[in-house]
């Protein structure tokens, strides 16, 4: 597979960042990965080339319907010189769960896992080495037939791009304000929730917009029928820990399902934690809140890791948790998995990759 795909490498190589300038999702590598399907034909052969604008028609089907999927993963530098990747078949492997929804044809997962470690290898000059930072990854496909009508494509382009990005907290973790959203929905059992597609986001920017206005960070979203069980934040997985024990919203079909959020729940199992998984009203953690039994709120998600809750609003009732403060079981997660993913601490559990 490795020998398989052809490189066309840039000309014209970029200036690499400065460590302190890197934020998140602004800046790219030299070099993309690009794979075409053709109905009839099906996936072609992966290439790499200069990394660049695609010439699209306007009537391209992915720009009037939104047929479309994407993934995000990082690969990290370690210490002694390694480049490592998280779970990354997991990721493909939830992204033929996302094309099945979206009428997409399936991708074969080793290869991709493959494809894109010869990418990652390419460009491993540019994964930065400061602390907490990381290579961000982001595989997607799109529809890419010129055509009005409303059908699955017959054409698809599935591609790579790779983003230097700085540590997601610079300055030590901070609990985040989260504004519950009791208006808008995110998405409802037999729509697309539990699919890493484009639409689900643009759906959510409203509410979004609205809770940044009023000084919230991110939306907790309710079930979009009766709106009141918690189903996830943003682009975060939510957790709660209640009189001790751990409660995640199950997985119903209306919430992705994040690898880290699998990898929280494997974690604090082996750790001996009672971890339940089910539906769990806002009504239930405001009570639980009232009777200090509140433990700790977090947020699980590739790009945060994870994301302490300070604060929770839902309708103008206001509760803080845990003092502002990062709470023990947060922290340990935290530790862990930043920990085995740079490759400081064991991986008993085999998540980690070698691209070489
Ligand atoms: C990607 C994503 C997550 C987090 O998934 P991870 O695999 O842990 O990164 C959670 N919610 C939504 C809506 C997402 O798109």
């Amino acid at each position: 597979m490795n020998s398989n795909i052809k490189i066309t490498k840039t000309t014209n190589p970029k200036e690499k960042p400065n460590s302190d300038k890197l934020g998140f999702g602004k800046i790219f590598t030299d070099h993309m990965l690009v794979m075409d399907y053709i109905e009839g034909q099906g996936w072609l052969k992966p290439e790499i080339i200069p990394y660049g604008p695609l010439p699209m028609d306007p009537s391209t089907m992915v720009y009037h319907y939104g047929q479309a999927v994407f993934e995000g993963l990082k690969a990290y530098n370690t210490k002694d010189g390694k480049v490592l990747l998280f779970r990354p078949e997991k990721n493909f492997e939830r992204l033929n769960i996302s094309n099945e929804r979206l009428c997409i044809p399936h991708i074969n997962v080793e290869d991709c896992v493959e494809a894109l470690k010869v990418l990652v290898e390419l460009e491993k000059e540019w994964i930065p080495s400061s602390e907490g930072a990381s290579l961000y990854i982001r595989p997607f496909i799109i529809s890419t037939d010129p055509f009005l009508g409303v059908h699955p494509a017959k054409t698809y382009k599935f591609i790579i791009i790779l983003s230097p990005s700085g540590a997601y907290y610079p300055t030590g973790i901070n609990p985040v304000k989260i504004y519950v959203e009791s208006e808008l929905v995110r998405a409802v059992q037999g729509g697309t929730g539990f699919a890493k597609t484009p639409g689900n986001y643009a759906s959510s920017l409203l509410a979004q917009a609205r809770a940044e206005k009023l000084g919230y960070v991110q939306v907790l979203w309710l079930d979009g029928v009766e709106k009141k069980y918690i189903e996830e934040v943003g682009a975060m997985n939510v957790f709660f820990k209640i009189d001790g024990e751990i409660i995640t919203p199950s997985l119903d079909g209306s919430i992705l399902p994040g690898i880290t959020r699998d990898s929280c729940i494997r974690l604090l199992k082996d750790w001996g934690y009672k971890v339940t998984e089910r539906k769990l009203s806002i009504a239930e953690v405001y009570e639980a809140s009232a009777n200090g039994k509140l433990d700790e709120v977090f947020g699980t998600g590739t790009a945060a890791v994870i994301s302490p809750v300070g604060e929770l609003n839902w309708k103008g009732n206001v509760i803080i948790i845990d003092d502002n403060k990062i709470g023990e079981v947060s922290q340990k997660l935290y530790d862990t998995l930043t920990g085995i993913q740079f490759g400081n601490v064991e991986d008993k559990f085999n998540w980690m990759t070698e691209v070489k």
